[in-house]
C-alpha cells in the first residue's frame, strides 16, 4: 500500500487546481445567474485531457484510471467549480462503453466523451420506481433488428447539453421481477424522445430534467452490452458514479473549510482573530478530519475499481459516498458559521452551498440506501425492506 502519489498525479493534480482557480466559484455563480453551461470551462478541461483520464488511450482518452479522474474533479471542487456531468459522462457512460461497448460504439462516442465536445447523460431514475430500481418499467420492445423504447425517467441531469442519455430499461421478456437492466444509448433527438426541466431549488448550471420516451426507435447497436450480463454491466458504471460523487463532495468541504480558515484567520471582533476561538477552530479542525477521512475511503475505493476489483470497489465506493456528503455538509455548514452574515452574502459564495452540499445525502443514491446496503452486505444483518 502507498499513500504517496507519483509524480504524473502530483503534476496532474497541480495543473487541474490551476485550471480551477482560474474559473473558480464566481464562474459558476456567473452561470447560474445567467441560465448557462459551463461550456468553457468544461471544454478546456477536455482539451486539457481532463475528461479522458479513465479511458482508454485507443479511443482518445487519458490511459489511466478512476483514481486520476476523482482527483481531477476533486480538485476542481476544491476551486469551487465543481462538475456534476463528470459524475455521468465520464464516470458512468464512459465507463459502461469502454467497459462492454462494441469497437464501433467506443469509436463512436468515447473521443467525444474524453475531449468535451460529447456529453452523454444517464438515466435510471423514475417517478414510480424512485429508489428501487427493480420497480423500473422503462422497456425496450424488440422491432425488426432494432429497438423500440418507452418509459418515463425523472431527475435526470444536463439533457439539455446531451447528445444522447443512457438509459437503464428493462426488456419486454423481463418486464417484471428482480431488475434485470438492459442499457440503451438514445440520441436525444429522436422521434419519441421528449424532456421537460424541473424546476429545482439549486444553484447550480447542470439543470434535471424529466424524460418521456414514447416508443423511441432505435437501432440494434444502441444496445450496450449483453442482454444478459445484467447488473454487473450496471454496477460497473454505479460504483465510478459513487467515487465520482464522492470527489465532488470531498472538493466541495476543502473549498468550504479554505474560505472559512481564510475568514477566521482576517477577521476580529473580540481583538483577536475569530479563529483562535476553539468554538469555531474545534469544529473547523473536526470537519478537516472528517473531509480527509472520506478522501482516503474515495481513494481506497478508487484504487480498488482501477485494480480491477468491483466488488470491494463497490462497498468502498459507498462508505466513501456516504462519509463525503456527510463530511461536505459539516464543512459548508461550519463554514457558513464561521463567516456569521457574510456566509449568506454571495460575495463570498458559501450560502448557495448549503443546498448543493445537501444533494451528495441523496443523489445518485440516499444515505438511507447506502446504510441499507452497509448494514446487509457489511454487516450481515437482514434486509430490512
Ligand atoms: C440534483 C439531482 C441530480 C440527479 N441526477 C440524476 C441523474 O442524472 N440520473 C438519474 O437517473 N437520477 C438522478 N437523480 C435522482 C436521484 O438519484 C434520486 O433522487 C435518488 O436516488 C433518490 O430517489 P427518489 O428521489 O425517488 O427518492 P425515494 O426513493 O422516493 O426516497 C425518498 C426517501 O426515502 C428513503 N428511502 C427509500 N427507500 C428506503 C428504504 N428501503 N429504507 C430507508 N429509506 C428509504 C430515501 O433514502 C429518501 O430519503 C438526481 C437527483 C438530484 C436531486
Amino acid at each position: 500500500m502507498n499513500f504517496t502519489e507519483t509524480a504524473e498525479q502530483a503534476a496532474l493534480r497541480k495543473a487541474v487546481g490551476e485550471l480551477g482557480a482560474r474559473y473558480g466559484h464566481e464562474y459558476m455563480r456567473r452561470k447560474v445567474a445567467a441560465g448557462e453551461h459551463t461550456d468553457e470551462l468544461w471544454l478546456e478541461a477536455g482539451k486539457l485531457g481532463f475528461l479522458g483520464l479513465n479511458l482508454p488511450e485507443r479511443y482518445g482518452g487519458g490511459g489511466a484510471g478512476m483514481y486520476e479522474l476523482s482527483l481531477a474533479q476533486e480538485e476542481l471542487a476544491a476551486q469551487g467549480c465543481g462538475q456534476l456531468m463528470m459524475v455521468v459522462t465520464p464516470a458512468i457512460c464512459g465507463t459502461v462503453i469502454a467497459r462492454f461497448g462494441t469497437d464501433e460504439q467506443k469509436q463512436r462516442w468515447l473521443p467525444g466523451i474524453a475531449d468535451g465536445t460529447t456529453i452523454m447523460a444517464f438515466a435510471i431514475t423514475e417517478p414510480d420506481a424512485g429508489s428501487n430500481s427493480h420497480k423500473i418499467t422503462t422497456t425496450g420492445r424488440r422491432d425488426g433488428s432494432g429497438w423500440r423504447l418507452s418509459g418515463r425517467k425523472v431527475f435526470i441531469s444536463g439533457v439539455d447539453r446531451a447528445a444522447a442519455v443512457l438509459v437503464v430499461g428493462r426488456t419486454e421478456d423481463a418486464k417484471t421481477g428482480r431488475l434485470k437492466p438492459v442499457l440503451f444509448i438514445v440520441p436525444t433527438d429522436a422521434p419519441g424522445f421528449d424532456y421537460q426541466p424541473i424546476a429545482m431549488d439549486l444553484a447550480m448550471p447542470d439543470k434535471q430534467f424529466m424524460l418521456y420516451l414514447d416508443e423511441v426507435a432505435l437501432a440494434a447497436d444502441a444496445l450496450v452490452g449483453d442482454e444478459d450480463a445484467a447488473l454487473a454491466q450496471l454496477f460497473a458504471g454505479l460504483n465510478p458514479e459513487r467515487i465520482m460523487a464522492s470527489a465532488l463532495s470531498v472538493g466541495t468541504g476543502r473549498y468550504a473549510l479554505d474560505k472559512a480558515v481564510k475568514y477566521a484567520n482576517e477577521r476580529a471582533v473580540w481583538g483577536a482573530p475569530i479563529g483562535s476561538h476553539q468554538g469555531l477552530s474545534h469544529p473547523l479542525a473536526q470537519a478537516k478530519v472528517e473531509v480527509e477521512l472520506a478522501k482516503l475511503m474515495m481513494q481506497k475505493a478508487a484504487a480498488l475499481y482501477d485494480a480491477g476489483d468491483d466488488m470491494g470497489a463497490g462497498e468502498s465506493a459507498n462508505m466513501a459516498k456516504y462519509a463525503a456528503a456527510e463530511a461536505a455538509m459539516h464543512a459548508v455548514d461550519q463554514a457558513v458559521q464561521t463567516l456569521g452574515g457574510n456566509g449568506f452574502a454571495s460575495e463570498y459564495g458559501l450560502g448557495t452551498l448549503l443546498a448543493t452540499a445537501r444533494v451528495g445525502r441523496v443523489a445518485p443514491v440516499s444515505r438511507e440506501m447506502i446504510l441499507n446496503f452497509v448494514a446487509q452486505f457489511s454487516l450481515g444483518l437482514p434486509k430490512s425492506y
